[in-house]
């Protein structure tokens, strides 16, 4: 069997229109554009492409975005007290603090500075609370990614046996709360899980959120399982001196059994973005009090 491609990239632009046509609709009832401020302290050059890239696509989708750019040097209380001014700032409905900071600088503390509501990462603490409770807050944009995906292919999701490999804050630990919620049966898995590959092929659905290249291998997957590959991962290409990028799941090997399947790049990667922006607009919409109909998004 050769599994369908999960379009990310596909998926991701419909979402990414639909913001810009809300995005219009709340420049006209609020008088002014949803704004999203990023903030990058120091020179790390992929950070540097991560904070142009959201600019370029926070304008995109008819947003105003406020760049602020601190040096490497910037104290805590530098960026402590931009993270106050823009908590205050009535343009700003979201912050969003690129990670890693350079290693003087405390990530928890400077994440739990700024406030829940403008949080559209959804890594404050009070946002992943508000996700363990199931009440509503900001969730982490590459898990809610995956599960529009999910929903997106499956329709409703109650009583799948689901696998989340990694069990990180940022996507392993919310993606398995998103998935309770939707009543699905979740396993967690880590380093430290025994017979990964017998855990992995009970699941119905597989998401793979590691950081090692081609780690999950077709024999682990059930056949017809939806497979979604967080992973990215740069190894040495074909040619000398070039590299290419690869998933945690061994794609080749893997479309053969699974019934539906994200490729890497082209799959997760592209929703991250686009669901940011639909946190910013949602921030926006909240901040200002607008209804805003999530079914739109
Ligand atoms: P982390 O390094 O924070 O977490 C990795 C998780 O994988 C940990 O829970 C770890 O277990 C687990 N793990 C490591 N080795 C094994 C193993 N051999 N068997 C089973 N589990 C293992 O990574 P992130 O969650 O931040 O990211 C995961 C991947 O997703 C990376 O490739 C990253 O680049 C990618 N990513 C992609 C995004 C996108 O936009 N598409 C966004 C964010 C991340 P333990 O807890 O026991 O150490």
């Amino acid at each position: 069997m050769t599994a369908q491609l999960i379009d990310g990239k596909a998926f991701a632009e419909g979402l990414r229109n639909r913001v810009s046509v809300l995005a219009a609709q709340f420049e006209q009832k609020a008088g002014r554009k949803a704004g999203l401020a990023v903030v990058l302290v120091g020179e790390d050059p992929a950070s540097q492409v991560y904070v142009r890239s959201k600019g370029k696509a926070t304008i995109a989708a008819h947003m105003a975005s406020f760049e602020h750019k601190l040096p490497d040097t910037a104290t805590e209380e530098e960026l402590l007290a931009l993270i106050d001014r823009l908590n205050r700032d009535p343009a700003v409905d979201g912050i969003l603090v690129q990670l890693p900071l350079p290693a003087h600088l405390d990530e928890q503390k400077v994440i739990s500075t700024i406030s829940p509501d403008k949080d559209v990462d959804g890594f404050h603490i009070i946002n992943a609370g508000r996700l363990a409770v199931g009440q509503e807050g900001f969730v982490p944009c590459t898990p809610l990614g995956c599960l529009m995906l999910l929903k997106d292919r499956l329709g409703d999701l109650a009583g799948l046996d689901a696998v989340v490999i990694g069990r990180s804050n940022i996507v392993g630990k919310p993606m398995a709360q998103l998935l309770t919620q939707e009543s699905c049966t979740v396993t967690v898995a880590h380093s430290r899980t025994k017979d990964l590959p017998g855990v992995v092929r009970r699941a119905d659905i597989v998401v793979a959120a590691v950081g090692r290249p081609e780690m999950v291998k077709a024999d682990w997957i059930k056949p017809g399982a939806i497979v979604i590959d967080v992973g990215i991962n740069r190894v040495p290409g074909a040619e000398e001196g070039k590299t290419r990028l690869v998933g945690d799941v061994d794609f080749a090997g893997a479309k053969e059994v699974a019934g539906a399947i994200t490729p890497v790049p082209g799959g997760v990667g592209p929703m991250t973005i686009a669901v940011l922006l639909r946190n910013a607009l949602v921030a926006a919409y909240r901040n200002e009090g607008l209804p805003l109909a999530m079914g739109a998004l």
